[in-house]
């Protein structure tokens, strides 16, 4: 008895090794670059709201140094961050988001294969759950008038915070949770470095039942809320104005570029489920900040900006933006639509494709026989669409498209990375076929 435990234990500790082996190379300059990044981000949406608000002073406000010591040393600023009636607000958009999930009717689509060999099943009700808050939130507008729905605007930071702590709860929830028996790890969220794993994620797939933390997460509290502040900034011009009559172009575009954005991955629920974040990336702090506090916070900066920078574009102007904007969205739709058929099973378009070793096939045609990530080229256009209509007056507004460029070059490396462990020589043949990042021709 004594002498079979210890081997039956070591026994289940090799079987646990095989399905989730230790990661051995780092990413994000390891550690450090995860600690850092675990600060930069939170500090950073509040950056970007101190340095570009009318509350602060301006975008960016005169005198920065002396105002951000005088702030920080002032308990008040400090006091001004926490907003009970945001953060119980902020709560109750969450359960609005978990009970949607749960009451609405929705499809249940099997995910792509995991390496146990099973599926995740998800169900498909994003796209009901932005209906449904875009009607109640349009009803309440229509029957109380605009002023009814600027308190998104009004108490911004509160609701900064109120994000920020719920994607830390999140964050060191799922990390403590991944330690229990069975847990299936990310490939690269098992390094033994706390802080490392905690910021990149730990498990894979964190669930309670059949709710799915990172899908629910990724697609719905954070996406619909970022529409649901532009609203609210349309609706404090349209209180300042004097009516939606008197709103300006620009902020009507950048609704309704951001509104269509949001819509289309809400829409497209399910071509989530190719995607690196949902294949490859665990759940951790990493994605709880970027889908909670960061996506909706940041990526309404234009139109928080135009709220107190009213631009007027005309048509010409506006022609221009739209022209971009649907150029854009036109790349990155069809390079994202016909990625997912062919991973589907499916290929109207016949486009050619060779088969690796693996038995995965690879497009050689169409957007992806043109560069190897077709859709960051049509993402990138969008967001300087989205820029454009606050005009030059400050860098400040140009922070989502230069990040986002940031961002998409380094992912492109990070997925080619990751595909040449996957299809490793076959993956090579394909980079010579395909000789482009993301600009065809040029990068
Ligand atoms: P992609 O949808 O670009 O998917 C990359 C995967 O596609 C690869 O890992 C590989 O996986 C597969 N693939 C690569 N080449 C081919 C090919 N030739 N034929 C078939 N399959 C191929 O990944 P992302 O998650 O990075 O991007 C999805 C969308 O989300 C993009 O439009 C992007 O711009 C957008 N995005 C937006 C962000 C935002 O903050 N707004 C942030 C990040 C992304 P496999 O072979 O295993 O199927």
């Amino acid at each position: 008895m004594s002498t079979k435990q210890p081997a039956s234990g070591s026994a289940k500790a090799n079987a646990a090794n095989e399905l989730n082996p230790r990661t051995t190379t780092y990413e994000f300059l390891g550690p450090p670059g995860a600690f850092l990044i675990s600060l930069g981000v939170p500090l950073t949406t509040y950056a970007l709201y101190f340095g570009c608000s009318e509350h602060s002073g301006g975008c960016p406000p005169a005198l920065v140094p002396a105002r951000i010591s005088l702030a920080l040393s002032d308990p008040a600023w400090w006091k001004g961050l926490w907003d009970t009636q945001a953060a119980l607000m902020y709560l109750g958009w969450y359960a609005f988001c978990i009970a949607a999930w749960a009451i609405l009717p929705g499809d249940r689509v099997e995910g792509t294969t995991l390496r146990t060999g099973g599926k995740k099943v998800y169900k498909i009700n994003a796209f009901s759950t932005f209906l449904l808050a875009l009607g109640l939130t349009s009803g309440a507008i229509y029957r109380y008038g605009p002023a009814s729905f600027t308190f998104l605007y009004e108490k911004f930071v509160g609701f900064i915070t109120a994000a920020v702590i719920m994607s830390i709860v999140q964050g060191v929830a799922c990390y403590a949770a991944s330690f229990r028996p069975g847990a299936i790890l990310a490939l690269g969220g098992n390094s033994g470095n706390p802080i490392y794993d905690f910021y990149i994620g730990r498990e894979l797939n964190p669930s309670i039942g059949s709710f799915d933390l990172k899908t629910f997460n990724e697609l719905r509290p954070g996406l619909i809320l970022w529409t649901l502040i532009d609203i609210s900034m349309v609706c404090e011009q349209a209180t300042r104005r004097g009516g939606f009559s008197q709103v300006t172009d620009s902020l009507w575009l950048t609704l309704l570029f951001q509104g269509l954005y949001v819509a289309d991955a809400l829409y497209n629920e399910p071509g989530i489920f190719t995607q690196m974040d949902i294949t490859t990336d665990g759940f951790g702090f990493m994605l709880s900040v970027g889908d909670l506090a960061w996506v909706p916070f940041v990526y309404c900066l234009q139109a928080r900006y135009l709220v107190f920078t009213p631009v007027v574009l005309g048509p010409a102007l506006t022609a221009v933006v739209v022209l971009f904007n649907f150029v854009g969205y036109y790349i990155f739709r069809t390079a994202n639509g016909e990625k997912n058929d062919f991973r589907n099973g499916k290929n109207p378009k016949n486009l050619q494709f060779f088969t690796t070793e693996s038995g995965s096939k690879l497009l050689t045609s169409g957007w992806w026989g043109r560069s190897r990530h077709p859709n960051y080229l049509g993402d990138l256009l969008m967001a300087l669409a989205w820029s454009f209509p606050t005009g030059f007056a400050t860098p400040i507004t140009y922070f989502y498209v230069t990040y986002f460029a940031v961002l998409l070059i380094h992912r492109q490396r990070r997925d080619d990375e990751a595909c040449e462990k996957k299809y490793g020589k076959d993956w090579k043949k394909y980079m010579e076929l395909v000789p482009y990042r993301i600009i065809p021709g040029v990068y």
